[in-house]
């Protein structure tokens, strides 16, 4: 199988399931426009995370990761209207972009950019007492996963999903001499889940536009 069918395939499923959205559209080209990287996810993986937080009946969501906002406005959209989405961004020139975009999506009320490193965003919001979140996505800097997870775990309750993106990596995760930070930080992500007691968990391979990945999801089980 080729990227070019992955691809193909992929055209098909968004045209078929995913209606044209414009706030989506306008984001992506305005996050291009910006000089920002291509690496948000994929139209079908944003659909899929506003679907689980929307069965999850997610009120509070955390991202880790917001870059154009892209994966907020599927999560934000997921949320009710009291409902709140908090994401951190270490990029006060991506938050700017995802401000932008999330304000054109009519849900700036319901959602909080932190501009900042994640791991200090983490800690202010434990300190403000926001937790506990039902639905945490993590996509930022891989190597630091371990940290966001444990932090997840301080925010989370019983039952909150937690979603941790990139763990795939082309099947490199799998090489366990890596010198790949991103790969150690893949695998790093799955050796603290499956360690954990509190934590029951799956990862799924994924391929399409994005190439060859996967996603792991957890659940906060004690
Ligand atoms: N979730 C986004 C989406 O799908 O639209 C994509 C997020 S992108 C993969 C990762 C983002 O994390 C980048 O915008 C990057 O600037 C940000 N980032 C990297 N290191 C960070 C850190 N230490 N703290 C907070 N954000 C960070």
């Amino acid at each position: 199988m080729s990227q070019e069918k992955w691809s193909a395939v992929d055209a098909y499923l968004c045209d078929s399931l995913i209606p044209q959205d414009t706030v989506l559209s306008e984001a992506l080209r305005d996050s291009d426009q910006a000089g920002l990287p291509q690496i948000n996810v994929a139209p079908n993986l944003g659909k899929f995370l506003h679907l689980l937080a929307q069965i999850q009946g997610a009120r509070r969501i955390l991202e880790v990761g917001t870059l154009g906002g892209y994966s907020t406005i599927w999560l934000a959209r997921a949320l009710p209207e009291d409902g709140r989405l908090i994401t951190l961004e270490y990029s006060p020139e991506h938050a700017a972009v995802a401000k932008a975009n999330i304000a054109r999506a009519g849900l700036s009320e319901r959602v909080d950019i932190r501009v900042g490193l994640a791991v200090d965003s983490l800690a202010q919001i434990a300190q403000e007492g926001l937790a506990p979140f039902d639905f945490i996505f993590i996509d930022a800097d891989k190597p630091s996963n371990p940290y966001y997870l444990d932090w997840s775990l301080k925010l989370a309750r019983v039952g909150t999903i937690i979603v941790v993106d990139n763990v795939v990596r082309d099947g490199e995760v799998v090489d366990a001499h890596t010198t790949d930070e991103k790969i150690q930080g893949a695998r790093a992500a799955v050796a603290f889940v499956a360690s954990h007691p509190r934590l029951s968990a799956t990862a799924i391979q994924t391929v399409g536009s994005k190439g060859y990945d996967g996603f792991l999801l957890a659940t906060v089980v004690a």
